[in-house]
């Protein structure tokens, strides 16, 4: 049997954000602290090569005493930085009422592994972007079957959104040398089961810089249509989830060490 039967390799989104025969890269710092560290971000995901950058605003985090995200103010700082460069933001929506703002300073909205089953999240989204070019990038919830996660991606195109994609950002199991476990076999599954593309974030799966690329090259090989990873000028200092953010340099070599994978899988980095 051929090992890649049903898994669909030409899938795109009519906004232009996934192309066939390719592999999108979204990258770009956990959360946007102030506009010197995004634009010095920005700046290197530009030369890395990637068109989609990735930076919170509203930040889902653990515990109600971390930084919590510049808001409107870090939504703000997104769009000037990126505009000029020619980048498209990726951000995530927590709230339903602050979707028509992200849709201001943002093209993709991310919807994050605690809000997968925020079913009035997602069809208020679905129906935001219905009709626009904006997208939507669903993570997996954290203890989230993929039956669950599609049907979660179902609750965002039945309310009229399109170019949905699904992100593989890790789950929890009794593995504690990872901070998540990268599931890629539900990467594969997912696509066996649906058209929407699939992408992994191993970053925050991995929670561990040494195994972002490795992880990275794993992904391709396993048909994900791309990945979001983190990256940080100078991660030592991130106010958040530094420890797994790829430093510039790392960043500009990413195209380069994924393009040979890439290549046995007929797809260009982008
Ligand atoms: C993120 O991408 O910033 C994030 C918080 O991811 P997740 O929802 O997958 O934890
Ligand atoms: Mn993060």
């Amino acid at each position: 049997m051929d090992v890649s039967e049903g898994i669909k390799t030409d899938v795109k989104t009519a906004n232009g954000m996934m192309v066939p025969g390719t592999f999108r890269v979204i990258a770009g710092p956990c959360t946007v602290e102030s506009y010197e560290q995004f634009e010095a971000g920005a700046t290197a995901v530009k030369r890395a090569g990637f068109e989609y950058i990735r930076g919170g605003a509203f930040k889902p985090r653990t515990s109600p005493y971390s930084f919590q995200g510049l808001g409107e103010e870090g939504l703000r700082i997104m769009s000037e930085v990126a505009g000029p460069l020619g980048l498209k933001v990726v951000t995530e929506v927590m709230d339903p009422y602050d979707i028509e703002l992200v849709m201001e300073h943002a093209r993709v909205l991310q919807i994050g592994a605690r809000n997968m089953a925020n079913f009035s999240l997602l069809k208020r989204v679905g129906a935001a972007i219905a009709g626009t070019d904006h997208g939507v990038v669903l993570k997996r919830g954290l203890s989230a079957t993929v039956e669950e996660w599609l049907l979660a991606a179902e609750y965002v195109t039945a309310s009229g959104g399109d170019n949905v994609v699904l992100c593989e950002r890790g789950i929890r199991t009794f593995e504690t040398s990872t901070r998540f476990t990268l599931d890629l076999s539900a990467v594969i599954v997912a696509k066996r089961l649906t058209d929407l593309p699939v992408i992994v974030d191993p970053s925050h799966a991995a929670g561990r810089r040494d195994l972002v690329v490795p992880l990275s090259k794993a992904a391709v090989a396993a048909e994900a249509d791309g990945l979001m990873v983190e990256s940080h000028h100078d991660p030592r200092e991130a106010l958040c989830d530094g420890e797994q953010a790829l430093p510039a340099e790392t960043l500009l070599g990413l195209k380069g060490a994924l393009q040979p994978f890439a290549s046995a899988m007929s797809r260009e980095v982008i």
